[in-house]
């Protein structure tokens, strides 16, 4: 029998919770195991959202969550009444947003069981935002379900998860990703393994790497810039390259979903009839939509570069095994000589300070700092000797 829970790699201790919570409130009885905030917390690609949805198609499926009825289909496809998956394409969700979410999740169930509200990145609530949900949380007897994801529980402040039950899930083992890719995606058992140890547990990264081949190859351009930095000059080549390589993948992966987009918006305005509607609501509706996708192409920028980056202390840490002489234990098996060289070459105490580096150059993206004046910092500390 299939489940909506199946997707969910190396997550059991959490799945039999969720089960269970499921079935014991059927049709929104409220019980022990039911609780109506949740927090799902874990490390990018451990799938906390993936969590949260699959829980949210069990709660409103008569049948728990069986992956094949109407119910859950629509609920995965943003298509289902009571279940609404809260996306943020921008850097933050502000008060406005909530409070017009929680005026669309006012009323009642249409179905009669649970309102779902997830909501992907509660770490993106600005405060005013959070003071707004959490009146919503803390009203008694609603039958509102807030399944809330974040990376970790500090990213949430302690007023709201302190009322979320808590679930931590885990970094997927290489050896689960690998089964999934080869047995669900039908990809190679080597180029499995290839993707999962690159992407380091990270499911949804290890699928694409191991799908898109310009991923793997920019991902052999990012892993040679160590080799490559000896002077200023190669240092800030080397950040322009990353910045370059990393806007080329965004656009490429947004540049279709934004026409896709657009052409609906403009279908629902009616578009072509000449119609008053497009000359009145519907231009100033694509101009907003084509702010929101700005904003999102500019997020997806900095995921890029910050998933480019992540690789790039992969092969720090790989030099660092090489030091120790733990050589089965590399991450980039396929630059094993690189390496091995590299490592040759330098101390330990210098690439520790790398990674460090490479971390900060991260926390410093994270807080909206430019990117290639970022990158160019960091590369010119790799440079150093
Ligand atoms: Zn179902």
């Amino acid at each position: 029998m299939t489940s909506v829970f199946d997707d969910l790699v190396g997550q059991e201790h959490i799945i039999e919770i969720l089960q269970s919570a499921a079935t014991a409130s059927r049709d929104g009885a409220q019980t022990q195991e039911m609780t109506h905030a949740w927090l799902f917390t874990g490390p990018p690609g451990s799938g906390r959202s993936s969590a949260a949805v699959a829980f949210a198609q069990a709660l409103i499926c008569p049948d728990n969550g069986c992956d094949i009825c109407h119910d859950c289909n629509a609920a995965k496809t943003s298509g289902h009444p009571d279940v609404e998956v809260i996306r943020t394409e921008g850097l933050s969700i502000k008060v406005e947003e909530i409070r017009e979410l929680l005026t669309r999740v006012a009323w009642a169930p249409s179905m009669g069981g649970w309102r779902v509200v997830v909501m992907e990145d509660a770490d993106r609530l600005t405060e005013s935002a959070a003071n707004a949900l959490l009146k919503a949380i803390e009203e008694p007897g609603t039958r509102t379900v807030w399944l809330l994801c974040a990376p970790t529980l500090q990213d949430v402040l302690p007023t709201i998860r302190s009322r979320c039950r808590h679930l931590q899930l885990r970094t997927p083992s290489i050896e689960a990703v690998t089964q999934v890719l080869v047995n669900r995606d039908k990809i190679s058992p080597d180029m499995a393994l290839f993707a999962a140890k690159v992407s380091q547990g990270h499911i949804g990264r290890a699928r694409y790497f191991a799908t898109n081949e310009t991923a793997r190859s920019n991902r052999k351009v990012i892993m040679q810039l160590p080799m490559q930095l000896g002077s200023l000059a190669s240092a800030l080549q080397a950040a322009q390259t990353l910045v370059d390589l990393a806007t080329e993948e965004a656009n490429l992966n947004s540049e279709s979903r934004d026409e896709i987009e657009i052409e609906k918006l403009q279908e629902a305005y009616g578009k072509g009839a000449t119609g008053r509607g497009m000359a009145t609501g519907g231009s100033k509706a694509v101009k907003e939509l084509e702010k929101e996708q700005k904003s999102r192409a500019t997020r997806m920028v900095r995921d890029s570069i910050d998933g480019a980056l992540l690789d790039l202390a992969t092969f720090y840490r790989d030099v660092m095994m090489a030091h120790a002489g733990l050589i089965e234990s590399m991450i980039n098996s396929d630059l094993r000589t690189e390496i091995a060289s590299y490592a040759s070459k330098s101390h330990r105490p210098t690439v520790v300070q790398k990674v460090s580096a490479i971390l900060e150059a991260r926390n410093h993206l994270a807080m909206n700092a430019a990117p290639l004046v970022t990158c160019e910092a960091l590369m010119c500390d790799l440079a150093r000797k």
